[in-house]
């Protein structure tokens, strides 16, 4: 068998290499049952352990209370930027939404879409600097529906150290899909949190899901019901055929996590793992820079660019032959991008701080 390589990816990303053997074993069997977990009926009593086992994990995991939901939409983190206005903003409404990057201007567009070009309030914005920053400063309307904010910025490698803070009684809804589960994080102050699974959870094709049960009981009424999150909360996930092997992918993982240590021991991880890199960057004399503000950094995905294209080239080339892929950055911002999820080792992380230190030397 091939050697595997440090996957530096965005998403789809990097596994546990454990859930990953586990996973080949259920493909042909799961738990003994003689079926693999392709095959297993999503109303049987097998698959009904594993959606049982993900949900309790996740409730233990990341402290989430009884006043919340726990679904599993099927679809990509993408589709909420619309079931969100089509659930909570009511005709004539007005939705806060703090714009920090591509993945909240989609959800700014798809607010205007469904509740008209002014439905829409910013109550902060990053685009004049190029999103390299958290805003620090939010004003917000009157009396929005709801507020919106998107926890960590994938393609500009931006993060939150706190949730914001709306007015008091305005539900704060979070798009946690690039650091969900990668940190402590305060599941009963939002209304809903959502998270598509390909970065820190498992397989794409697949969002989890926490809502504020009082919240959803009659949003949307008269929407179909795959565009209802009642519905979802209300047949536990199982309106329709769920992501079956997702949702036992993301089964292992949280097993994983908890194995590891929890939520706490992952974030003493990653502040390391993405300090190792940072730090090589600092200390490049220049040749590399960061391109979030030191403050706004994100854990989960460092952006840098290089000095001179030929600088960036030469480590992209050099990371490719030690094994290191996935690094380029997303067009949009150009340079390199390291996406270090949970899954990522520290190894991997050290490697790459060694390979920045070697450009920087050859330079
Ligand atoms: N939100 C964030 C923060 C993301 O990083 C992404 C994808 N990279 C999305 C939303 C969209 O996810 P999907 O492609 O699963 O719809």
């Amino acid at each position: 068998m091939t050697a595997r390589k440090f996957n530096f990816s965005s998403g789809p990303a990097v596994l546990p290499e454990p859930v990953l053997r586990r996973a080949q074993a259920a493909l042909w069997d799961l738990a003994g049952s003689g079926i693999g977990i392709l095959e297993h009926s999503h109303r049987g009593p097998e698959f009904a352990a594993v959606l049982d086992d993900a949900e309790a994990r996740l409730r233990r995991l990341a402290n989430v209370p009884d006043s919340h939901a726990v679904l599993f939409v099927t679809g990509s983190a993408s589709q909420h930027f619309y079931m969100l206005p089509m659930n909570f903003l009511p005709p004539g409404a007005t939705v806060d939404v703090v714009h920090t990057g591509v993945w909240s201007g989609k959800a700014i567009d798809e607010a205007r879409r469904h509740g008209g070009p002014t439905a829409v309030h910013v109550a902060g914005d990053a685009s004049a600097g190029g999103f390299r920053e958290i805003p620090s400063t939010l004003t917000w309307s009157a009396a929005p529906a709801y507020a919106h904010y998107t926890s960590n910025n994938t393609i500009y490698g931006t993060q939150w150290r706190t949730p914001p803070t709306p007015p008091a009684g305005v539900p704060l809804m979070c798009d946690a899909s690039s650091d969900f589960l990668s940190r402590p994080f305060d599941v009963a102050a939002h209304g809903l949190v959502y998270a598509g699974a390909q970065k820190n959870l498992g397989p794409s094709g697949l969002t989890v899901v926490l809502a504020r049960r009082d919240l959803i009981a009659d949003a949307g009424k008269g929407l179909s019901p795959l565009l209802r999150y009642q519905t979802y909360a209300a047949e536990r996930s199982l309106h329709n055929t769920p992501n079956t092997f997702a949702i036992y992918v993301i089964a292992e993982v949280l097993a994983w996590i908890e194995a590891e240590g929890g939520l706490a021991a992952m974030a003493a991880r990653n502040q390391a793992k993405a300090a190792l890199i940072y730090q090589a960057i600092d200390e490049s004399d220049g040749a590399f820079v960061g391109h979030a503000a030191t403050d706004s950094r994100s854990l989960m995905n460092v952006t840098f660019r290089g000095r001179t294209p030929a600088l960036e080239e030469g480590l992209l080339a050099a990371a490719e032959a030690a094994d290191c892929s996935g690094l380029r950055g997303h067009r949009s911002v150009g340079g390199l991008r390291a996406s270090i999820y949970n899954a990522m080792p520290r190894a991997g992380c050290e490697r790459l701080a060694e390979l920045i230190r070697d450009a920087v030397r050859r330079a």
